[in-house]
Formats: structure tokens, sequence, C-alpha cells
């Protein structure tokens, strides 16, 4: 059976490093298997004023004591020789596009995670990476080649493992680790839970209500407890704790629209039936469309995403209307349409919702729905109701089946990853 190695590049203090790789002077000194040859730098929010925030340090700053999120202020009582430039956004996302091309230019998948890390994917065993380590070790070699950064790289049999992998590479000389499924007991369940990538606040809620203190002991626990106290993300998060994650590459993820709102969900098990999956639109939609009004937002482009359950892809599309709404109502056959037209019946393990082109509410005129005031009445009463008892209090009788997913979703702390 062919498996697949999935891997997680992250780039080491990803703005400092492009400012130090950009400056000749800074630059020629440096060397990749060498922190220390960095000059103590951080990128801070403005140089000028003492209030700005630092966002970015180099390795030697940070061993002056400086961290992100201290003030510039409070950065150069520490270390009062710090050279300090100010943020160059758009110089950085350029590089991050063609590291990520790099990327994709390397391995047959590739996914974009953040600004400065990214997912890719190579079938193994196979002949075009007869050793991963080694593959590991050229995409390294090949960023630093041609953009003078360091990374570092965590690989294993899913991309939850390769996150949790790449956290290890950190002490690693190499930064580069492996991790297959014999490592799970040894390597991940003996790390502390606030070592657990994507917790949050859970993290201190497993430790303190449960005495959980390695990610080992949540596989210990009965999954109906973690479920019952963190809703579907108890079952993820059992999941992961014994290095099961079922989500696939998708190389659009990054991609999907920025000036809007979208919700997305990781179901907990994979839905075939369109009757569900209308469900958890719906659910997806109402979360949307409350959070733009409750912007004073109207939008007019309504995108739908879905992720399949195996390695089969997914699809993300949109559709662009002639009026602005933040209607529910106006949307959802709009979404079901999206759904009729793009999904292909595979099963589905995430879905996402959009409403992005969006303006403010009120210079806009009035939808022309027909009981248009009316609705908007009874949507507005239903939103103050939301807003002081959560997003349970009111809740549409279809999410009270089983496909629904909003009673356990309100029972969640904090949100979703991406
Ligand atoms: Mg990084």
């Amino acid at each position: 059976m062919m498996n697949w190695i999935y891997g997680l590049a992250d780039m080491q203090s990803f703005y400092a490093s492009c400012e130090v790789a950009s400056r000749p002077e800074f630059a020629l000194k440096r060397r990749e298997d060498d922190d220390n040859s960095d000059p103590a730098l951080v990128v801070a929010g403005d140089p000028k004023r003492r209030t700005g925030i630092i966002l970015a340090a180099t390795p030697p700053a940070k061993h002056l004591g400086v961290s992100t999120a201290m003030t510039l202020g409070e950065a150069l009582q520490l270390a009062p020789d710090l050279i300090v430039v100010r943020p160059r956004m758009e110089f950085y996302l350029q590089v991050s596009v063609r590291i990520q091309l790099l990327m994709k230019q390397l391995f047959p998948l590739q996914e974009q995670f953040s600004v400065d890390e990214g997912f890719f994917a190579f079938p193994w065993p196979s002949d075009l990476f007869p050793d991963p380590i080694q593959a590991a070790k050229e995409l390294k070699q090949a960023i630093w080649d041609q953009f003078h950064i360091r990374c570092r790289v965590g690989m294993s049999y899913n991309k939850w493992m390769a996150k949790m992998a790449n956290k290890a590479a950190k002490t690693m000389p190499e930064r580069v680790v492996w991790w297959t499924e014999n490592d799970v007991t040894e390597k991940l369940q003996t790390l502390s839970i606030f070592e657990m990538w994507g917790l949050k606040k859970r993290a201190r809620v497993l430790h303190d209500e449960f005495q959980v203190e390695t990610i080992g002991d949540i596989a210990k626990l009965p999954l109906s407890l973690v479920r019952h106290r963190f809703g579907v993300w108890g079952e993820v998060i059992h999941r992961w704790s014994t290095g099961h994650d079922a989500s696939a590459i998708n190389p659009d993820a990054y991609h999907q629209p920025h000036k809007g709102l979208s919700h997305r969900m990781t179901l907990p098990r994979d839905y075939e039936e369109r009757e569900e999956i209308k469900v958890v639109i719906l659910e997806l939609l109402d979360e949307v469309t409350f959070r733009v009004r409750a912007a004073d937002q109207k939008g007019r482009r309504v995108g739908l995403g879905m992720t399949y359950g195996s390695f089969s892809g997914g699809f993300y599309r949109a559709k662009t209307l002639d009026y602005y709404t933040q209607d529910t109502y106006a949307l959802y056959p709009e979404v079901l349409a999206l759904l009729d037209k793009y999904w292909n019946g595979s099963s589905v393990r995430a879905i996402v919702v959009s409403l992005d082109m969006l303006q403010p509410a009120t210079s806009l005129q009035l939808s022309f729905f027909d009981h248009a005031p009316k609705r908007e009445q009874l949507i507005h009463t239903v939103d103050q109701l939301r807003l002081r008892f959560g997003e349970a209090s009111v809740m549409r009788a279809v999410s009270l089946g089983r496909a629904g997913q909003l009673r356990d979703r309100s029972r969640k702390i904090g949100g979703h990853y991406r």
C-alpha cells in the first residue's frame, strides 16, 4: 500500500531573516549552520515610537532576552545596541510567495500554511524521494541558497504529526525530524500538553480539570469525557493524542478570500448525506452572517469550500450576487446551489462558508425581498439573544439532529485553527 509522508517547513524568525538576508553588510557574514552569525536585529512596529511592538527578532536578539510582542522600549532596555528596522510587509510577502513556489516545484503536493510555513507531501516509499531526511535537507538547502533564510522541517505520516515533529526539530542540530508510527508513544505522548499545538486555553482546562500532564494522558481519558467537555474539538484532540489526523493537503486553502468573513468546521466524521451537509452549511452560514451583521456590514460574494475525506482534494467556489446582503435566508439557497454544482458526492471532512466583498450596511439600499423589514426584525432579535446568551441560545430545529455541530461547537473554548 502506498503511504504519504507529510512535511512542514517553518522559516526561522522570518521577517527578521528577510531583513538580514537583504542587507549585504549582514548577509555576507551569515552562515546557515550558525545562528550567531546574524546581527542582533529586530523588526518593530514603528522604530521612532518606543511603544511599537517587536514583530520579529533574530536568534542573537532573542539570546539577549528580546521576544516578540514586547514593546520596543522594553527590548531596548534589555539590549541598547539592538539594530531596529521598520517592517516591509510587501517585501516579506514577496519572499514568502517565492519560497512557497520553490516548495511546490520540489514536491508533488504543497499547501501554504502561514506566511512562513508550508506543508508538503510525497508518496512513500518512492523512487523520487528514496530518503525523506535527505529530501528535507535538500529543501532546507535550496531555501538557504536562494533566499538566505534558515528553516526547520518536521515530517511524519500526517499533517498534525508533521507539525509536532517540526516543533521537535527546534532542538535538533540539523533541524530536521522524521517521526513514524513508532514514535507516538515515546516522542509524542511524553510531551507536556502545553507543548501540544492547537490546544490554546484547552491545555489549561485539561491540566486543571482532568490532571492531564502529558499528551499521552489525554489518550488515557475516556473519549466520551473529552467529547463532553470540548464538543467536536474533544474528538479531534483525543485523536491527535494518539497520533491520528485525517486532514488532507489543500493547495488552495491559504488563498481563500480575505476581505470578508469565513467560518470553517472540521467534522468529527466523514459526512456523506446531502441532508447532513446542508445542516452544517446552515450553521456555518448563520455564524458568518451573524458576524457580518455584528460588524454592520453586508456582502455580495458568497463562497463554499469542502475538503473531502480521503486524499481526494475538495473545492472552493464563490458566487457574486447582484445585491449586498447579510441575510441568511437570502444566502442559503445560493450556497446550496454551489453545493449542487460543485460537490462531486465524495464524503466530506471539512466545510467552509464565506461572505466577502463587504461594505458598510448603512450605506446600501435595502435588498429586494418581499418581507425583508419583518424578517430583519426577527434576525435582529435573534442576534441580540445570541449576543446575550451565547450562540446556542437560539438554535434552528435542524441543528438538534445528529448532523448538527452547533450544540457541540458552542461548548468548545476558543477557535479552530485556520
Ligand atoms: Mg517561523
